[in-house]
């Protein structure tokens, strides 16, 4: 397969982090036989320095020219001082926006050998990927300010088109199965009716699916259950607010930051991959940050974009291997610098 990829590095450790993702991705394009082509974009505060705008023009049209996007992380305190339209986090929304990308993929996996700096007491671990609609709901409805009842007050409002969670479904059931066929959808069905129609729609779909074991939850009794066996779940579909929330909650259960990847997918293959941290300034250009988050973005583009299942189970496999090695970086409390631990990952794809 050839595979035409854009990088946005950005700022910090983005650079740091993406070109050992890449090293990592061309040992497996080498293993397989594809070809991965990759071109470098300006995004976030770089781009804001070298042409004034967080995301050039150049860099959302080389975005839209690729087969799938790699972001390693924009911002730092160079631009913290800038106005709301001009910050580099802008970028990010901007070729969200771009590529119609809705979905939001978030794994939360513990590893056994990380389990120890599970806050929780989990015995048995778990690996949850929480499916988050990114694009609608309360956070981008009519909102503002008015005179109500006791005085001035503000208002958000949620709406949900059936063809919005229609897609969001889709991603969601697709999603289970290609991983453990268990899908629960995350809503607040007792009290609004956003989530009335959410449902519905969900178990409509859900007869599409009969492979997959589908059920709902009141996201109240899912924060709770999050907490008490996370386990239990394997992918959680939910709006965009809950989603927010929930997948922040999950991903402090699996007990580092710098483990863990993210997607963002719209209609067609073409997704956006990137870890859920930042740009880390404080360790920036010392060569130690943790590449695996970005190195697990890579693998989540393999499958989701672009269906190699085998190559994104091997990058696991020696990711896996790695972490049980105890090859782990200093976040993780070991002593490797980001280029050793990325060159055994390398060495254990075989
Ligand atoms: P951060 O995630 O960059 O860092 C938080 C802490 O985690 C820091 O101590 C950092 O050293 C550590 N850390 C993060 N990633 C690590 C890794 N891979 N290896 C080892 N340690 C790691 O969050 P922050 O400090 O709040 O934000 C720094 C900058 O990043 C800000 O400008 C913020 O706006 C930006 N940011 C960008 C993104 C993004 O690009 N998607 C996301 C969050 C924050």
């Amino acid at each position: 397969m050839n595979i035409k990829l854009a990088l946005l590095k950005g700022d910090g450790i983005g650079p740091e982090i993406v070109d050992s993702a890449c090293l990592v991705l061309d040992k497996v394009a080498e293993k397989y036989g594809h070809k991965i082509e990759y071109k470098s974009y300006l995004a976030g505060g770089c781009a804001i320095d070298a042409t004034g705008v967080p995301l050039p023009e150049e860099t959302l049209q080389g975005c839209l020219d690729s087969d799938s996007v790699l972001l390693g992380a924009v911002g730092g305190p160079k631009w913290d001082t800038l106005p709301g339209n001009l910050r580099p986090e802008k970028a990010l929304l901007g070729v969200r926006k771009g590529l119609e990308l809705y979905a939001n993929l978030r794994p939360a996996k513990l590893y056994g050998a990380l389990a120890e700096r599970c806050p929780l007491r989990v015995t048995d671990g778990f690996d949850i990927l929480i499916v988050r609609e990114l694009t609608g709901g309360i956070y981008f409805g009519e909102n503002g300010r008015r005179e109500g009842k006791y005085g001035p007050e503000a208002y958000d409002t949620e709406s949900y088109s059936i063809t919005e969670i229609e897609r969001i479904g889709r991603v969601s059931f697709d999603a289970a199965m290609k991983r453990g066929k268990k899908l629960t959808s995350i809503d607040k069905a007792n009290i609004l009716e956003t989530s009335r129609l959410w449902r519905e729609t969900m178990h409509r779909l859900s007869a599409e699916y009969p492979e997959v074991e589908y059920s709902d939850m009141l996201v109240d009794n899912a924060a709770m259950q999050l907490i008490r066996n996370p386990a239990q779940f394997d992918v959680i579909v939910t709006s965009n607010m809950f989603g927010d929330i929930l997948s922040d909650e999950a991903s402090q259960l699996t007990g580092s930051i710098g483990m863990l990847p993210s997607a963002s997918l719209g209609e067609g293959t073409r997704g956006m991959y990137e870890p859920i941290h930042g740009s880390a300034p404080d360790i920036a250009g010392k060569g130690i940050a943790n590449p695996i988050a970005t190195i697990l973005s890579v693998a989540m583009m393999l499958r989701y974009s672009f269906s190699l299942s085998k190559e994104a189970d091997d990058i696991e496999a020696a990711v896996e291997k790695a972490l049980d090695g105890g090859f782990l970086t200093a976040d993780l409390g070991g002593t490797l610098n980001n280029a050793q631990v990325t060159a055994k990952i390398i060495e254990f794809i075989v």
